[in-house]
Order: structure tokens, then C-alpha cells, then sequence
């Protein structure tokens, strides 16, 4: 399916800390009533603009993915979570030129990156703007009745880049089978009280409930991702239920 949804809605994060200052923004798009959208958490759509061709075909889109991170019961909006890149691409376009009011075109859904419909307990591990197709797994799931155990880990460099804090922080009291665990790399920052590392350091030794009964879903940074799928079945998580989406 293919559509134009407008931009209703912009946040901005500023990592104050960067020389280069990159911006990671919530882009909240509205579905036109016309369309029936439908797609499951964990998928992507791909986005492009009018004015953004392809470098090597200028008569033809440059279309680049995203991972939806609002809920699939949500059937007005979509919502994204986009690392804006200050190198020319897409990003860099999306950042100079698209506005509240601005028309941009999607087409999908993609993607398998879905909850297994058995799971028994639940662990997401993601970094940054990985945290949108798990988020959209988290939402669709507690606002659907959902008891089982769900657990977050989301690392990001500092709080200045804490995406989705107040939402998360809030489900964790009204939901008490959600359990949010975030860390920060940066080690230098004095206005954050939680934990400072990086995942690697700190699983081997985290009380885990539950392993090998555990889906774990893991997005995000590349690095990230290829370290923790392959240390978590060295303290005993089942290789067959980790669960990844490369970016
Ligand atoms: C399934 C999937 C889901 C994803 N979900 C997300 C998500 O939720 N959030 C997110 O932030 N990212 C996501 N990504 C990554 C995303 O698709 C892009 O790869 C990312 O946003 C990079 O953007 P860009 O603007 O630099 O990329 P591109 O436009 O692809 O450019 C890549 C690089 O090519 C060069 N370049 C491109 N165009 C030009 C030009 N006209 N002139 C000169 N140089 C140029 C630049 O160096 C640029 O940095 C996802 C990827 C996948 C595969």
C-alpha cells in the first residue's frame, strides 16, 4: 500500500554533548481517513519525499525504511523515531525540509520482526532509535491486556537523548508486569542517577528470570546487536528465541 500521511507532530532531542549536535526526532504522521493502514508491531514502512530523488536516477524516489513505533491498535497516526544525520541523505533532507503540515509518502508494511504469538516472557534489548519497533511491540502488548512479563533494556549515549522517557517511565507504574531497565554510555554525566555502561559489561552478571523461557528481541546499533545475540546463549538463553532486526 502506498499513501501521503502529513506530519502532525515533532519532537526533537539534542545530544548537547556533541560537537556535531545530532538530532533524534518523533515524528508523529496522520493516516488519511481514506486509508486502512493496517500492519503489525515490529514492521517497517518506507518513507520518501517529492523533492528527494534517487542520486543514481533522479526521475525516480529515494525510498528509505523505518520502523513504525506507534501501536498497531493505533489506527490514526504513525509515529517514527529517526536519527537525523547531518551528511546529505535522506535524514539531512527530513530535517531541513519537513515541517508540521508537510506531506510525506509510505509505502509498506514490511517486515517478520513480529511478537511470536506463544511467548511466554518477553526482554527487549535496544540502543537509540531502536527502541521504535520494540516500543510498538510494548504498546500494542500492554494495551491489549497482556500479563505476560516484558522487560526493556534501552541504552542511549545520555539523557538529553532519553526518547519516550515520560511514556516509558509511566508504564512502568501503571503496568506491573513492565520493567524498564536504561542505561547511558556517556560515564561523565552527573544529572543522571541510573545505571552508566554498556549491556555486554552487565548481563553476565544481571538476575535474570526466566531464560530459557524468554523471546528476546534485539535492535539497534549493529554492535550491539551482533555482541548480545551471541553472548546471550553463553548465560543461558535459548539461541532459538532470540529474535533480530538489522539496520
Ligand atoms: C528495517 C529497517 C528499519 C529502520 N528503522 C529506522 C528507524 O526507525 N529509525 C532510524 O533512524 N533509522 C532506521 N533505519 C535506518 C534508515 O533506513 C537509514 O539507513 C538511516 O536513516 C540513514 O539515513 P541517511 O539519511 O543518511 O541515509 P541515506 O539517504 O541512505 O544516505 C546514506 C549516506 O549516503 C550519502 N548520500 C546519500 N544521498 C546523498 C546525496 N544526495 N549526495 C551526497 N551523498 C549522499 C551520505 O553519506 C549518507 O549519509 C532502518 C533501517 C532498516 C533496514
Amino acid at each position: 500500500m502506498e499513501f501521503k500521511a502529513e506530519i502532525t507532530d515533532i519532537k526533537t532531542f539534542v545530544d548537547k554533548s556533541a560537537s556535531l549536535q545530532p538530532h533524534t526526532r518523533i515524528y508523529r504522521m496522520k493516516i488519511p481517513e481514506d486509508i486502512k493502514f493496517e500492519f503489525k508491531s515490529g514492521q517497517f514502512i518506507m518513507l520518501a519525499m517529492e523533492d528527494f530523488p534517487l542520486r543514481s536516477n533522479p526521475k525516480m524516489l529515494k525510498w528509505s525504511s523505518y520502523s513504525i513505533a506507534s501501536s498497531q491498535l493505533e489506527k490514526t497516526y504513525l509515529e517514527f523515531s529517526i536519527r537525523l544525520l547531518d551528511t546529505p541523505g535522506f535524514t539531512n533532507h527530513l530535517k531541513e525540509k519537513a515541517h508540521i503540515g508537510s506531506k510525506i509518502s509510505i509505502k509498506g508494511p514490511f517486515g517478520v520482526f513480529t511478537v511470536r504469538p506463544d511467548a511466554k516472557r518477553l526482554m527487549y534489548v535496544c540502543t537509540g532509535t531502536g527502541v521504535a519497533p520494540l516500543l510498538s511491540h510494548i504498546r500494542t502488548l500492554l494495551f491489549s491486556g497482556s500479563t505476560i512479563p516484558i522487560s526493556l533494556f534501552f541504552g542511549f549515549k545520555n539523557p538529553d537523548v532519553y526518547i519516550f522517557r515520560e511514556e516509558l517511565e509511566e508504564l512502568t507504574k501503571k503496568f506491573p508486569n513492565f520493567k524498564l531497565e536504561p542505561t547511558i554510555t556517556d560515564p561523565g554525566r552527573t544529572d543522571w542517577q541510573g545505571r552508566t555502561g554498556i549491556f555486554h559489561d552487565f548481563f553476565p552478571t544481571y538476575s535474570f528470570v526466566g531464560k530459557e523461557e524468554t523471546d528476546v528481541y534485539i535492535c539497534g546499533n549493529p554492535k550491539m546487536v551482533e555482541d548480545i545475540k551471541t553472548i546471550l546463549p553463553t548465560i543461558g538463553f535459548n539461541h532459538d528465541n532470540i529474535h533480530i532486526e538489522p539496520w
